[in-house]
Parts: structure tokens; sequence; C-alpha cells
């Protein structure tokens, strides 16, 4: 038998987007629940455990990292960064990022969640979605093996993977070639103190190793996280060499290849390069990180040319730093760059599903093309559309009209 529960507003995902969202909605005194498959918040920022948050700051080369965004986003990297005890670090080509301990991100996001009275369920997932004239009317939900048949006003889907419109039978937004999945695992007990010195000395093992054909061609995909080299410990991200492709058993097949991936390039580092003589695995995320999914078609796509044009938008609710960031299956990130010294902005139609007129998105689930959210993706951006579409869905549940919460978000985000 259903339990049967009335959430206002309903979110699905508890990662940075959905932490966002239910902050945002929760603000203005409607019954907030989040939905949340992982046992713990946070999403990919503490299950793939990615180590850096990106979109936050300006695309400059100034070397002083200035917030491009204001309101709920800067004040949780604030937080992070505190907690952390970490700074903004950049690079040659003026991108400025912060790195994070996952500790201090899954504790804010319990934080946040505790301080506004959010319901939330853990291990829960959707099971389905039931449509009354063009609107969500309930969500069914399993939690602890049971239904629970939530009867909504609206629904953010920040499930970065298009949850609910599938649920709902809607037709999705799919790539012919989807990103690179990649594995993060920690070493310690690792005696080298520079981390770009670490960073050479390990590539040009690899590279002979590979050369020697001692390790397959792959192992030249390790990668340090930035940032993360701290009193013997240092965090390596792999990049899987398992397409992406949503097909039956894919997803075992990648975790498989990442757990034989980070015996072997351990071992291999352990045995061949001095400074990893002594160190061990002292962590594996939980996830292999998978970077794209698939995507709610919303009132507008947003474009390769939007990002590279550093497109401004009447409707603009987030502003986009950070450049097109491909990840294939070869060592070599692909980034395509807008302007210096430049952004593009996130429309409200990005956030706004074409099909149900109470359905929203955000994170990586925005409406927009592959090379789009090959931007938009990043946690900065994340953060931004997922506040922005917890206000939206405030405003739909409140009959507050669309121009008033936008004019709202602008003044309080951009
Ligand atoms: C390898 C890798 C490296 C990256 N590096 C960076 C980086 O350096 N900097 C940066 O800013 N970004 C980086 N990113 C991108 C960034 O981490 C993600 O795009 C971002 O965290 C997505 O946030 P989100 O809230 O949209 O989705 P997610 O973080 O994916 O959260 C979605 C949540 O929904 C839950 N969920 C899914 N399905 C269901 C369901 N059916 N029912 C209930 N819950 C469900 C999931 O468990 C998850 O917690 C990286 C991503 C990867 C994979």
């Amino acid at each position: 038998m259903n339990e049967i529960i009335h959430s206002d507003i309903l979110i699905v995902g508890g990662g940075s987007a959905g932490i966002a969202a239910a902050v945002a909605a929760s603000s203005r005194g409607l019954s907030v629940t989040v939905i949340e498959r992982n046992s713990f918040l946070g999403g990919k920022a503490t299950a793939a455990e990615v180590g850096t948050i990106c979109g936050l700051y300006e695309y400059s080369k100034n070397p002083e990292s200035s917030y491009i965004v204001k309101g709920f986003t800067k004040e949780f990297a604030e937080k992070l960064q505190e907690r952390s005890g970490s700074s903004p670090l950049n690079n040659k080509e003026g991108l400025h990022y912060l790195p994070y301990k996952v500790d201090a991100f899954r504790d804010i996001c319990d934080e946040y969640i505790k301080q506004r009275g959010i319901n939330v369920l853990l291990d829960a997932t959707v099971e389905n979605v039931s449509l009354k004239s063009g609107m969500i009317e309930t969500v069914t939900v399993i939690h602890n093996n049971e239904n629970i048949l939530f009867h909504v006003k609206a629904v953010v889907d920040c499930s970065g993977d298009s949850v609910i419109s599938k649920a709902a039978n809607m037709s999705v937004i799919k790539d012919m070639q989807y990103q690179a999945a990649a594995q993060v695992f920690s070493m310690e007990g690792v005696v080298e103190d520079n981390e770009s010195r670490l960073g050479m000395i390990m590539m040009k093992a690899l590279r002979a190793g590979i050369e020697a054909n001692e390790i397959p061609a792959y192992y030249d995909r390790v990668y340090i996280v930035q940032g993360s080299l701290q009193n013997g410990s240092v965090n390596l991200k792999l990049g899987i060499p398992v397409p992406v492709t949503y097909e039956k058993g894919n997803l075992e097949e990648i975790q498989r290849m990442a757990r034989e991936f980070v015996q072997g390039v351990s071992d291999y580092l352990v045995q061949h390069v001095a400074a990893y003589k002594n160190a061990v695995i002292s962590h594996i995320a939980s996830e292999a990180g998978i970077r794209i999914g698939e995507r709610t078609m919303g009132t507008y796509l947003l474009t390769e040319d939007d990002v590279l044009s550093s497109r401004k938008f009447p409707d603009a609710i987030a502003n986009g730093s950070w450049p097109i960031e491909i990840w294939e299956l070869d060592r070599r990130v692909k980034m395509h760059y807008f302007d210096l010294d430049n952004a593009y902005q996130v429309p409200a139609g990005c956030l706004q599903a074409a099909a149900i007129s109470n359905l929203y998105m955000a994170g990586r689930n925005i409406s927009a093309t592959r090379m789009a959210i090959a931007s938009a993706r990043v946690m900065g951006i994340c953060l931004q559309t997922g506040f922005a579409a917890g206000c939206m869905a405030f405003a739909k549940a409140a009959g507050v009209p669309r121009e008033d919460i936008i004019e709202y978000l602008q003044n309080l985000q951009l």
C-alpha cells in the first residue's frame, strides 16, 4: 500500500544542483522534499570526488580570482573554501578553480538541509510519474522497499540523467557519443611535495612503461587532481578506457575496469617511481564519474554558439565562465574557449521543460546540446542553475509571475 505525502516541491537528486534548488525553494515557506538514490548527499562532488569547483570565478588572466556570481553559489563556495582550508588556483589560460575537501562538501550539504528543515529521503529512487493536463500530479518513489506517492505542485529534476522525463515517457536529448568516465583514488606515503614535479616524474615513468610494453597505452590517462597533494597524500584521476554508452551492462563494465586500473597503476607507480616507493592506496571514490547524461528538452536549447559567442539573454539566470571541456578516450582534454574576460549566460528557458509546465531542470540535466553541456556541467554553474530552478519551481507552486522571479534571481545571482 502506498504512503501518501503532499510536498509542494519535489527535488530529484541531492548533488550540487539539487542542494541549491532545495535551499532556494525552502526559503519561501513551501514544503520541499529531496529524493536521493545514494545514502549521502553531494552527487558527483562527493561520490566521484572530482576535487575542484570550476565556474565560480571570472575567466581572466588576472591572478586574483574574482567571483562571477553572487548569492547562494558564492556563499556555498566561501564556506567550502574555509572548511577545506584551500584557495582558488589558476592556470596560464586564465581558468580559476577551487580545490575542496570531500568531507567539507558533504557536511555543508547536510548543514543546509538541517538548517532549512528540508525533508530528505536517502536511498530512494523515482519509480513512476503521473501527469494531468500537461502537469506532473504525482511522483511515486521507492524508499525502504515501500512505495511513497508524492502529490506535488512542481518538480525539479537534478538527477543528472532526466529521471523524471524518462519516467513520464518523454523523449530526452541523447548524444551520439558521451564523454569519457573517470575514477578518482588517493595514495598516501608519497615522498614529493611539489605537485607539478610529481606529475612530470609520474608521466615520464608511465610513458617509459608504455613504450616498453609493460603497461597498456591507456596508462597515460593518469592525472593528479589539482591542489590535492598534501602531507604525502595525493588524489589521482584515471580516464577509463571504456566508452560510455548507457547500454545494459555498460556501467558495470566501467566500474570493473576502474577497479582494475586503480590497482594496476598504483602497483606500477610503487614499483617504478621512487616518490611512490612506500605509497599505498588509502581511498577509492565510491563512484566512477560519468560526466554527461541525457537531458530534458526545455523551452530553450543552449548551443555551442551561445557559449562560444558569450551570448547574453534577457531572461538570464546564471553566468557561465567555463569553456567547453571535452574528455574523450585519449589523454588530451579538448578545450573550446570564448573570449577572455567574457562569459555567456544561461537563460531560464533551459530550466523549464518544454512538454511539462511544472517540471524544471538544473545542473548537468539542463536543456543544452552536447557541446554546451560540456561547459554548463561544472559545479559553479550547477549551483547557479540549481538555485534558479528552485526559485522557478517555487514561483510555479506559489503563483508568482515568471518575470518577477527572474528579475529577483538576476539581482541576487548575476
Ligand atoms: C570525472 C569528472 C570530473 C569532473 N571534474 C570537475 C571539476 O574539476 N570541476 C567541476 O566543477 N566539475 C567537474 N565535473 C562535473 C561536475 O562534477 C558535475 O557535472 C556536477 O557535480 C553535476 O552536479 P548535478 O547536481 O547536476 O548532478 P550530480 O552531482 O550527478 O547529482 C545527481 C544526483 O542525483 C542522484 N540520482 C540520480 N538518479 C536518481 C534517481 N533515479 N533517484 C534519486 N536520485 C537520483 C544521484 O545519486 C546524484 O546524487 C566532473 C565530473 C566528472 C564525472
